[in-house]
């Protein structure tokens, strides 16, 4: 009876003094991850274990711990010198392939398709692969398909060039996809280049980048692709390319040019106008932090030290969110044309998928789609590596919403990762998040210093 009571008491005791295992990931102690293993992400300030094993934590007690998934549940207790916790996680049977066939089937008919979305990524090869978008189509553009493959049409562009667009992103249609180009409209202001191309009908397109641009119109009639090539080298007198942009007005195709921008080699950013997105917000919190802190959150407070530092140099700052909000990705990047933002930057902080290890993967990465912000994204990367000691993570090519179309130099940064356990002690600290803005806006100034030498 003795041992009942002392067994009740020490039963209660544990239930009232909160576990010192903080466990951020997984998200719940009941949870399905389709994976051959996954990871505990929290902190702690005394010793425990997972399955009998010490789990090691750093000095401020982050830690990040791989376990192998076995198919079917896997049980994993976490114990400490208090507490008892149970994670019980499932790791589904893998699923055999069904669907669109994986060879390529050439049609004997040709299909008439209609994008049925706003942002149809269309792809060079049939992968979702993000990097291989030839470019993204709006809501209505007519395509010819005459095969498919992998669960993607191939779309005719002319002899040489096919595109691969999937099948759920387009309807079928009864009408002619050719189109008649009625002639173009040549701005030229003082900060842009402007073609406005008259179509009767939205066609697919590729714009490639170069000291000259080359802009290809397919399904024109008579005259497909419709191709033209604007040598910017030779009309500004640098090779230094700022940004473009291609899109559908009604049936007109916009293609929007930024002139080079002249810098005053004393103060680089002075009236620059610089847009700083600070990733996520509102429902949306992005990754969570060893420390439970979300990612939404120091993107803001990084973003907002950022704003302060180029404001000093000089720079018109524009924010895409200055509060805990929602916004899409798309208005994100909308907006930063609207304000006529010649540079973007978008703060991110960085997660793995379960597979993954977060003790292997530490520092800072930036992304760029556009060849011509890659320069950019390496002279910021050195001064992130150099000043604040990051790991060296690596410049990036990816084809993120925030890095594409924007009429800027376009990056993406992620700061650090928030589930490797030393980054994350950095990250929550306002003096580290002070010293990545003032980094940032280092790495700015001298890219626009330096850019013609
Ligand atoms: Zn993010």
């Amino acid at each position: 009876m003795k041992r009942v009571i002392l067994f009740l008491v020490m039963f209660l005791l544990s239930g009232l003094v909160c576990g010192a295992v903080e466990v951020v990931y997984p998200r719940a102690q009941n949870v399905t991850i389709n994976s051959g293993s996954t990871f505990f992400v929290g902190n702690s300030d005394s010793e425990f274990k997972i399955n009998g094993q010490t789990v090691p934590r750093n000095n401020k007690g982050a830690f990040a711990y791989v376990v192998k998934l076995n198919v079917g549940e896997n049980v994993f207790t976490l114990e400490d010198s208090v507490k008892k916790q149970i994670y019980k996680i499932t790791r589904p049977a893998p699923k055999t392939y069904s669907g669109t066939p994986s060879k390529q089937i050439d049609f004997t008919d040709y299909k008439t398709v209609m994008t049925a979305g706003d942002t149809v990524p269309m792809r060079s090869t049939p992968v979702d692969a993000g990097i291989n978008r030839l470019s993204v189509l709006p809501y209505g553009v007519m395509l010819t398909a005459s095969g498919e493959k992998n669960g993607f049409y191939k779309i005719i562009l002319d002899n040489q060039d096919a595109g691969w667009i999937a099948k759920h992103s387009v309807v079928d249609i009864k009408e002619n996809p050719a189109a008649n180009l009625k002639g173009y409209d040549y701005i030229d202001t003082d900060e842009f280049y402007t073609f406005v191309f008259h179509l009767d009908k939205k066609v697919p397109f590729v714009i490639e980048e170069g000291s000259t641009m080359v802009l290809k119109l397919y399904n024109v009639k008579d005259n497909s692709p419709y191709t033209m090539e604007f040598p910017y080298a030779e009309a500004s007198g640098s090779k230094k390319l700022y940004g473009y942009s291609g899109e559908f007005i009604g049936n007109d195709f916009i293609w929007k040019i930024r002139k080079p921008l002249k810098t005053d080699k004393k103060h680089p950013l002075k009236g620059v106008k610089i847009a700083v997105d600070a990733g996520h917000g509102g429902h949306e919190c992005g990754a969570i932090s060893c420390f439970g802190e979300k990612e939404k959150d120091i993107n803001l407070l990084i973003s907002k030290d950022l704003r302060t530092e180029l404001k000093k140099r000089g720079a018109d700052v524009y924010m895409t969110r200055t509060h805990d909000t929602y916004h899409g990705l798309k208005e994100r990047v909308t907006s930063a044309n609207e304000q006529n933002s010649v540079i973007l930057i978008s703060i991110h902080g960085n997660a793995l998928p379960d597979n993954l290890d977060p003790n292997k993967n530490s520092g800072t990465s930036i992304f760029y789609y556009y060849d011509m912000a890659k320069p950019f994204a390496d002279c910021i990367l050195k001064e992130m590596t150099t000043q604040l000691g990051m790991n060296n993570d690596k410049v990036r090519q990816a084809s993120l919403a925030l890095v594409r179309n924007t009429n800027a130099l376009s990056i993406l940064i992620e700061v650090g990762y928030l589930i490797n356990p030393d980054d994350s002690v950095l990250l929550r600290e306002s003096d580290f998040q002070k010293a990545a803005a003032h980094a940032i806006a280092d790495g700015i100034e001298k890219f626009l210093k330096y850019q013609d030498e």
